[in-house]
């Protein structure tokens, strides 16, 4: 099958090089802590942040640490084709495992110990790159919350299909079988949190793939940047000052 025509387009008409178009909304779960809506093309994400709070099981109370748990879910009606289970299955409990592990690269948890923070991620509409979209709800919720960071994480992928690196893929592009790189940055610190990939990539196309990935990554923490500011500013304006 053809994923990028002699026009050099792509199915949903993009460019290789071009992202799905973002939106965002934040403070979208009255009753947590954090929250935020993330869409990147037809994938939509919801995630609430609940913390730092007393911890559940004392037993995995951390006297220098914050205790920070993730749950990654697919909501019943996110797609038509359902594989797996939506919740609780291999693929989730990875996802969840993921999430958390580059989330916690970016918490400040030393300076929350005996504490707890939850981030509940579920994927309300699944068009492909889920995970990304997970970890960039989860930035906004994070932040929403108040909970400090040394950097926001963001999150894209980027695939090679045609002999052409494609950014940010959409469901029937990462179904194609072919690599599928997902990448995590700190983008002011410049550090790369996650690194997964699925399928086999020649080695010397990994490089500029990952390239493209990290690319899109910072695209994303740009837009993010914009509407925690956005935010912040409709903050100001309801409390006057
Ligand atoms: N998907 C699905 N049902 C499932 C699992 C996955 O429809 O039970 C779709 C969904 O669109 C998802 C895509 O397959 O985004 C790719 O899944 P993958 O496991 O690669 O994770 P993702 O790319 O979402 O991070």
């Amino acid at each position: 099958m053809e994923y990028v025509n002699p026009e050099g387009l792509r199915l949903d008409g993009r460019r290789p090089m071009e992202m799905r178009q973002l939106r965002a909304e934040i403070g979208v779960v009255s009753r947590a802590d954090g929250s935020a809506v993330f869409e990147m093309g037809n994938t939509k994400v919801i995630a609430a942040v609940y913390g730092p709070r007393e911890v559940q099981n004392k037993s995995q109370q951390m006297s220098d640490q914050a205790l920070v748990r993730c749950e990654y879910s697919m909501a019943n009606f996110s797609t038509g084709e359902r594989k797996r289970k939506p919740k609780g299955d291999r693929r989730s409990t990875e996802i969840s495992l993921v999430i958390r592990q580059t989330m916690e690269a970016c918490i400040l948890t030393d300076q929350m110990p005996r504490t707890q923070i939850d981030i509940f991620v579920q994927v309300l509409q699944a068009d492909g790159g889920t995970r990304s979209a997970c970890i960039n709800a989860a930035t906004l919720a994070l932040a929403d919350a108040g909970i400090p960071m040394r950097d926001l994480v963001t999150s894209c992928s980027a695939g090679y299909l045609n002999s052409t690196p494609l950014l940010d893929l959409n469901y029937v592009e990462d179904g194609a079988g072919g690599p599928d790189v997902t990448v995590g940055i700190l983008p002011k610190l410049d550090k790369v949190t996650l690194l997964q990939m699925d399928a086999k990539l020649p080695m010397d196309t990994l490089e500029s793939v990952m390239q493209l990935a990290a690319e899109g990554c910072k695209a994303v923490a740009n837009y993010i940047r914009e509407i925690l500011l956005e935010h912040t500013k409709q903050l100001e304006v309801r409390r006057g000052t």
